[in-house]
């Protein structure tokens, strides 16, 4: 077969037949039947992919019409289901004598020896499969594959737009973009929103595919990829941005890409078959995000975003789109990832929630959303390619459920979810002034976790006893350059200032890990997770813990400073940051300088091999609080940022719990002042199992001083404390079921 009248013809009459005013089944009909005539095929059909991955044959020239709609495969059966299942082309001269045929006598397909099939993509995803059939043994050309992809895209694209078919008739094929759909992922931020999409990385959208002129979109497209490059190149000689290690590797990949011929020469090649420029760049995405896709490697993933990135600044070339968009007042934002920096630049007034596609719980970007009150669900695969900006979403940071597109009633269920969360919060709002005092009489201090300016009126609303972590290098992250000696003593001020007579421990700045500021030069490590981190970094350059004291210590005038090193490995690791400390404050006392009345430096327990020092480490600090997140992660050597990984243990793992009981009994022994304020805290049922171990201090995110002062109120804790001390002999991966059936059988309130 060689083409008739060549790939441009078939997208012109694509074109016409997507004008008619007809049916959606006759338009394809008519598709297939101009798509065999032009490719010289005497089959060609097209199977869309429905709710379950099962791919329907919809339309057919050549094969038994009565086989439409009734011809179902499974995703990996047959031959159709191996072009979807590996979204690659199939093209074969002896279909019947492969492996993978799935024989359908109602099809008649008996006398069809070559097949053709390719995928129809979109975002990455496969819709269904587009196949060429004929009687005579042969391998299709190279050409022939590259056209009836060609064609496959622009039905794909076309579909997809809900431009082509009336939708409504063709009974919800997964193909439809605008019907809804549920994913199921992570809550990292409770709280239930009900919104409109907004893009993080908004989808270029590209309403011409098919070219008039081939050799105008070749032009379009050269010149595009040109004006990229030479924004790369700026990117890199820029005095404003002025890159250095990874920040500069990053940009210097992405001007490798830029610069990739292979990626041109594909774009290229894209346009000859007929597409314009724009539909050029996506199919060429399309493709590469598959492969990546497929091949499953997490950094060739990161790169695809990269390039995914790329592909997007290539489109605003095109189409002259800015990438600007203006927040409705009812904006959620979707994303595959997000930093902290880029969600506090979206602000507080307009965003409701967040949806993405790959953020750990206890990565930045999920501590910034629970301290914005904002409801975040993470783990959505492909809800950033699925999701369009404006459409209607429903995001519930305690199930993990999103709805995109969702129908009324769903929206008006979680409406009135929304509404009972209010009543909940209004519930725990009348016991704000309470104690939190167990059943049995034992009072138990709730401090809360901050690290923002609008972190402090929750001081009040949450009736909590003080701050028990305030994390400064939010502070140092959000901005664009390293604030001053003078903006951090007043930052440190105003912090004091708003907590009143309330303690606030200000933790000393804990970076590197996934904490990195924007504007430092940051050497680039293979295992940043242990790598120069935090207490590591302030020893190894004294200048930035000496500047951050001064300032804490001007700014607690006539108070009580509080100062909590992070990620100390080591008591002589914490001796020395000590030493400096109080050099610090012997400076300020001979230049008879504003000083506190007090100081007290404690120590955060995250590294493991610190637990086995805390007789010694007592005798040199003032306190210690117990930082889960780092110490779990690394007592269970997994990368708490790391998606794929970061679920694999619970916090409520036999060893977890053994390893805090060797930690409370510990500091008893040394009459120690022990806390502990990672995420843990903030959980009902985690946190009864801390109070089981013997914590009595506890700090957390703010909204749930609330739920957990419920908990409190409700509970035993002689019972709780046999309770936990048996379950730590056990064996089970979690005893999170052993402990929620312990408090329904009690009636320990954990909500
Ligand atoms: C922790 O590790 O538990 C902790 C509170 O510190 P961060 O989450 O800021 O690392
Ligand atoms: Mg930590």
């Amino acid at each position: 077969m060689s083409p008739g009248g060549g790939p441009r013809l078939l997208l012109r009459r694509l074109r016409e037949i997507m004008a008619e005013q007809t049916s959606a089944q006759m338009r394809l009909d008519k598709l297939v039947s101009v798509i065999a005539s032009n490719m010289v095929a005497e089959v060609c059909s097209i199977y869309l992919r429905r709710a379950g991955k099962v791919l329907e044959l919809f339309a057919t020239e050549g094969l038994n019409r009565a086989a439409v709609h009734n011809t179902r495969l499974k995703e990996g059966e047959g031959l159709v289901g191996l072009v979807a299942e590996t979204a690659e082309a199939v093209n074969l001269s002896d279909a019947p004598s492969d492996p993978h045929f799935s024989y359908r006598p109602e099809t008649g397909e008996d006398p069809f020896k070559s097949f053709l099939g390719v995928p129809i993509v979109r975002g990455g995803q496969v819709f269904g499969v587009l196949v060429v059939q004929n009687k005579a043994e042969r391998i299709y050309a190279e050409e022939e594959v590259e056209a009836l992809q060609t064609v496959a895209m622009v039905l794909a694209e076309v579909v997809a737009q809900g431009g082509f078919f009336n939708v409504a008739e063709l009974d919800e094929p997964e193909l439809r973009a605008d019907r809804p759909r549920k994913f199921m992922g992570d809550g990292l931020s409770e709280g239930v929103a009900v919104g409109h999409v907004v893009l993080h990385e908004p989808r270029v959208k590209v309403d011409r595919m098919i070219a008039d002129d081939a050799a105008q979109e070749l032009k379009r497209l050269e010149e595009a990829i040109g004006s990229l490059r030479q924004s790369v190149d700026q990117m890199l000689v820029s005095s404003e941005l002025d890159l250095t290690g990874e920040g500069r590797e990053v940009i210097e990949a992405y001007r490798l890409f830029a610069y990739d011929q292979g990626w041109r020469q594909r774009m290229r090649d894209a346009v000859r078959t007929g597409l314009t420029a724009e539909a050029s760049v996506e199919r060429v995405q399309d493709e590469t995000r598959l492969r990546v896709q497929r091949l499953g490697d997490p950094i060739l993933r990161e790169r695809a975003h990269d390039f995914d990135d790329l592909a997007r600044r290539l489109l605003r070339h095109l189409t002259g789109e800015s990438g600007q968009q203006a927040l409705s007042r009812d904006a959620i934002v979707v994303a595959r990832n997000m930093g902290p920096a880029e969600l506090l630049d979206y602000g507080r007034e307009k965003l409701l929630g967040l949806a993405l596609e790959d953020a750990a719980a206890t990565s930045h970007v999920a501590i910034v959303a629970r301290s914005m009150g904002l409801p975040l669900v993470s783990s959505l695969e492909g809800i950033a390619d699925n999701a369009r900006a404006g459409d209607a979403i429903v995001v519930d940071g305690e199930s993990g459920e999103v709805h995109l597109r969702p129908p009324v009633e769903i929206v008006a269920a979680f409406e009135e979810k929304r509404g009972l969360r209010v009543q909940a919060q209004a519930r725990f709002a009348a016991i704000r002034d309470m104690p939190a005092i167990t059943k049995d009489g034992v009072a138990i201090k709730l401090m809360m976790n901050a690290g923002l300016e609008f972190d402090m009126p929750h001081l009040k609303e949450s009736g909590a006893d003080g701050i028990g972590l305030f994390r400064t290098e939010l502070q140092f992250m959000i901005g664009e350059t390293m604030p001053r000696l003078a903006d951090q003593t007043a930052f440190y001020k105003t912090i004091l200032d708003a907590a009143g007579d309330k303690p606030v421990v200000f933790r000393t700045l804990d970076l590197g890990g996934d904490k990195v500021l924007p504007y430092a030069r940051w050497e680039r490590e293979e295992n940043p997770a242990l790598g120069w981190r935090a207490i590591r970094i302030a020893l190894d350059r004294p200048a930035l813990l000496r500047y951050q004291v001064r300032a804490l210590l001007a700014a607690s005038h006539g108070r009580t400073l509080r100062i909590l090193l992070p990620m100390v490995s080591d008591v002589d690791e914490f001796n020395r940051a000590r030493a400096m400390i109080d050099r610090e404050l012997e400076r300020a006392r001979l230049l008879n300088q504003t000083r506190p009345t007090q100081v007290l430096v404690g120590a955060m327990l995250e590294v493991p091999a610190l637990a086995f020092m805390l007789p010694q480490l007592m005798r040199s600090a003032d306190f210690v609080s117990i930082g889960s997140n780092d110490l779990l992660s690394l007592a269970f050597a997994v990368d708490r940022t790391n998606p794929r990984v970061a679920r694999r243990y619970d916090n409520l793992n036999p060893a977890s719990l053994t390893l805090i009981r060797l930690i409370v009994q510990s500091a008893a022994e040394n009459s120690g002042d022990l806390s502990l304020c990672g995420e843990m805290a903030g959980r009902p049922l985690d946190a009864m199992a801390l109070l089981g171990l013997g914590l009595r201090t506890l700090s957390m995110q703010p909204g749930q001083i609330g739920p957990i002062k419920m908990m409190i109120r409700s509970l035993n804790l002689g019972e709780i404390s046999s309770f936990v001390d048996r379950l730590c002999g056990r064996t089970d991966h979690s005893l999170r079921t052993r402990l929620a059936a312990f408090a329904a059988e009690r009636g320990i309130v954990l909500k």
